[in-house]
């Protein structure tokens, strides 16, 4: 519930709006927000561009517009979905509702769902998938059962402990946690399963495999990242926003008692609150050792962890893939995207190395050979061809580790009971405390969160973030 507006706390909008520190999701989301709610906002970027991590660039060799990394969207991410649709932009989304396993010699394993409610949806695919033994098979419907009957409250039990010893206790084969598990659970936490904390592992299957049909469907941008967020400016200062991109917070006005403004490297920004969504590192450096000592939120940033990915554009003459993407189980390239025909007649794939670091140290060179090598693999018929072009992107802080505990770090998005606060400082980032691992889901979750915190303060209702996409009958009955 919000706490009810005090009386320092109604600040007048008008003369002062409140500054959203950073335009990733996370700002977009909570500006976007307050804008709905006529609450004029000033977003600081430091970049030239909106987008944060989930963004585009223009690669100076090609000129070509690419994405830093493919972005996966899944029905499940509900906030997203709804930040997609203020933007006008969700029709840029197309859905993929089967996820193809490279099986080589053999053609690809398809999981999809069929004719059985939720959560046995999957069970006709997987059944006919012939990647996994049957003794693979047994075990992973037993770990899925016990997902089941565990429920939220039992997934919250295992918070703290490495997804790796419910693995264990469900009795996984080697295969099962190499072709099955480790894929699913690297690709959407960044980390193997030996560091993930089991509650965000969970989730992942809970929420994003058995709930109901629509949340494990597979979203891929058809245009580059950047472009979904180019409605953002125009919303904004069309109810009296201002974005300001190419400049950067230096560090936070303090009086003591409130945050009265952010010091740029174009001079002092006056606000009547500020939303500070930047990544953990960024803002321990924006804040002073007065503000950390003042909002416990502020006391633990410098312990986040981080987990890179690499992800790897490559440029063939030939068409490689006739599927829109490929889950490389059991080799170091987790998936291939078909990326279609570029603007120069060139066939465009794009491969995702996750908790790469092992591979943060390799020439461009041996990313090459090394994603090529796992191409051959998966689509034979590659064999022998060479890329004309490739772009590799190294994103050494992709996001942060996900290890077991986490969530003691994670901040709030307001100043809560016990560890106190800035009245007026409200936090975001997929970083925050959403429940979420580092996602765009998280990410947008947590600037919802912001919002309704400032909303709360002015008296004003908040619808807060979206509700999860709720569970189909059966799953229900059974006690997801
Ligand atoms: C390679 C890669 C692949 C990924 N794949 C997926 C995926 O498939 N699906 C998924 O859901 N998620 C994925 N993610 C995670 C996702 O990108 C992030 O969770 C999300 O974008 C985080 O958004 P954010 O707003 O919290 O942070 P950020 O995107 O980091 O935004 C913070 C913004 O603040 C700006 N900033 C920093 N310091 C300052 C300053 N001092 N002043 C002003 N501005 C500042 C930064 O420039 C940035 O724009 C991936 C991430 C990476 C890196």
């Amino acid at each position: 519930m919000d706490r009810p507006a005090c009386a320092h706390a109604r600040w007048d909008f008008v003369t002062s709006p409140v500054i959203v520190v950073g335009g990733g999701l996370a700002g977009i989301a909570a500006a976007l927000r307050l804008a709905d709610a006529g609450i004029p906002v000033t977003l600081l970027e430091s970049r030239k561009k909106l987008g944060g991590r989930a963004t585009s660039f223009t690669d100076p060799r090609s000129g070509e517009v690419l994405d830093n990394c493919q972005h996966v969207v899944m029905g499940s991410c509900t906030n997203l979905l709804d930040l997609y649709d203020r933007l006008g932009v969700l029709g840029c989304i197309r859905w993929h509702p089967t996820i193809w396993w490279a099986n080589p010699p053999h053609d690809p394993d398809a999981m999809s769902p069929g004719l059985f409610p939720a959560p046995a949806h999957f069970t006709g695919g997987f059944i006919r998938m012939k990647l996994l033994s049957i003794a693979d098979k047994r075990g992973i419907a037993r770990a899925m059962w016990r997902l089941i009957r565990l429920g939220q409250d039992g997934r919250a039990r295992w918070r703290g402990r490495a997804f790796e010893a419910f693995l264990h206790e469900t009795q996984q084969t080697a295969d099962a946690r190499r072709l099955f598990w480790e894929p699913i659970i690297i690709s959407a936490c960044n980390i193997g399963s030996q560091h993930c904390d089991a509650f965000h592992a969970m989730l992942v299957f809970q929420q994003g495999f058995l709930q109901d049909r629509w949340s494990p469907v597979m979203g891929l941008a058809t245009v580059p990242l950047a472009s979904l967020y180019d409605p953002a400016a125009a919303i904004l200062e069309g109810s009296g926003g201002v974005v300001r991109t190419g400049v950067s917070a230096l560090a936070f006005s303090y009086d003591g008692q409130r945050v009265v403004g952010v010091v740029t490297d174009e001079g002092m920004v006056e606000g009547s609150a500020v939303i500070a969504a930047i990544p953990p590192d960024r803002l321990s450096k924006v804040c002073s050792a007065t503000m950390k000592a003042a909002d416990g939120r502020l006391a633990r940033l410098d312990e986040f962890r981080f987990s890179p990915i690499v992800g790897v554009h490559l440029f063939f003459s030939h068409p490689i893939m006739t599927l829109d993407h490929l889950v490389l189980p059991g080799r170091d390239t987790q998936w291939i995207f078909n990326k279609g025909t570029d603007s120069q007649g060139r066939t465009h794939l794009h491969a995702v190395i996750s908790g790469a670091d092992t591979w943060m140290e390799l020439d461009e060179r041996e990313i090459q050979r090394r994603v090529m090598a796992d191409i051959n693999w998966a689509i034979p018929p590659s064999r022998g061809l060479e890329p004309i072009a490739v772009r590799s992107v190294k994103e050494k802080r992709a996001t942060f580790a996900c290890t077991p505990g986490i969530d003691a770090i994670r901040p709030s998005a307001t100043p809560d009971g016990l560890r106190g606060g800035i009245d007026n400082l409200f936090l975001c980032g997929d970083w925050c405390d959403t429940g979420w691992p580092a996602t765009m889901e998280g990410a947008v979750r947590s600037g919802y969160l912001a919002a309704q915190g400032v909303q709360g303060r002015t008296g004003q209702r908040s619808a807060g973030i979206v509700r999860d996409v709720p569970a189909a009958w059966l799953s229900r009955l059974l006690g997801l």
